[in-house]
């Protein structure tokens, strides 16, 4: 079992597999951003395998993959099927923004990959136009049907509540999310580099007692709903987690850490506490040596995230750890 400092039990990996992205998202990435890591330094689909079996033997149990925009590496089912595939891995899972969705959602689920998170942030075109700075809601939309005909266990969505995010965008997403099966979950902005800072928080505690007046809505315990906490229509056919980091912080629950592109495990989203795997992985080093630097980093896992107190501290943006 993977134990923390602190004897949290961490099973869950987020995977970065490209800090490169089709969109632009105001509280993730700066519009003219070139700042990406060279290619030289991403980590190959052996390297990751290798470092993945590592983990999975100490006890990870659940991977991500994530980005960037996870489906703009290239072969990426390949990757999927090749970490589905290792001893003691049962649940891998996809975050996207959804934009290459519909041509790539058939082979993800054959490779093995179970569960999606898709990015929405709102249904007006316009308004997903100036978020994520291109025209891409009917793409996303289609994607969206296709991965649904597919068959995955489970399709989330993922809407940050920004400031200037109305009671009536969300309502819309609820209708639309209940009207086909998905589940919805709405997302504090976190201050994860400068766009993150410059975003404008919306507090979602009001937001939520005014959606569950406004729906019926009851408290509701969703198995594996990781931070966020749920309410539920009565019958229980539709769910809405709130991911609260700023209003109602739940580090003490954290069971999670993320492996960025160029291998640098960060242990914590809102502290810059890393362990370096590339030098490791490229210098020749043993299985028990990598199984060390696992051990001995999560010894070194922050108590938890700052926002409040340092919202400067970190200064990498959300796509170079993947959220
Ligand atoms: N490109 C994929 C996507 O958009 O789903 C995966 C990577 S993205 C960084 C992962 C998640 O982080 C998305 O749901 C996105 O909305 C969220 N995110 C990005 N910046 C954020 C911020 N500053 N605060 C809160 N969530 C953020
Ligand atoms: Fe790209 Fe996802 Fe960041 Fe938007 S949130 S810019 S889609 S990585």
């Amino acid at each position: 079992m993977l134990l923390d400092g602190f004897g949290r039990h961490v099973d869950y990996l987020r995977l970065s597999v490209t800090d490169r992205c089709d969109l632009r998202c105001s509280y993730c990435m700066p519009e003219g951003f070139k700042g990406y890591e060279e290619p030289k330094h991403w980590l190959s689909f052996d390297e990751l395998e290798r470092l993945l079996a590592v983990f999975a033997r100490l006890g990870l149990r659940r991977v991500r993959l994530t980005g960037g925009e996870p489906l703009l590496r290239k072969n990426l089912p390949d990757l999927a099927q090749r970490l589905a595939a290792l001893p003691g891995i049962d649940d891998l899972s996809l975050s996207s923004n959804g934009t290459q969705l519909a041509k790539h959602a058939a082979r993800l689920r054959r490779a093995g990959v179970t569960r999606l998170n898709v990015s929405l942030d709102s249904l007006d075109c316009a308004r997903v136009r100036a978020i994520c700075r291109r025209d891409v809601l009917p793409q996303v939309l289609a994607g969206l049907e296709v991965a649904r005909s597919e068959g995955f266990r489970l399709i989330k969505i993922n809407m940050v509540a920004l400031a200037g995010t109305t009671d009536e965008d969300i309502a819309a997403m609820v209708a639309y999310c209940m009207e086909r099966g998905f589940v919805l979950r709405l997302i504090e902005t976190m201050p994860v580099g400068a766009t993150g800072r410059e975003a404008g928080f919306l507090d979602l505690c009001p937001v939520r007692e005014r959606l569950r007046e406004r729906f019926g809505l009851i408290d509701g315990v969703v198995p594996g709903g990781g931070p966020a906490r749920y309410l539920v229509s009565p019958d229980g056919g539709f769910q809405i987690g709130f991911i609260t980091p700023i209003s109602q912080h739940f580090c003490e629950t954290c069971n999670r850490v993320r492996l960025g592109v160029d291998g640098a495990l960060h242990l914590c989203l809102g502290q810059e506490d890393r362990v370096e795997f590339r030098p490791l992985l490229r210098g020749g080093c043993s299985d028990a040596e990598l199984e060390q630097a696992l051990l001995e980093g999560l010894r070194r896992k922050p108590a938890r995230h700052e926002f409040g107190e340092r919202p400067r501290q970190v200064v990498r943006f959300m796509s170079s750890t993947g959220g």
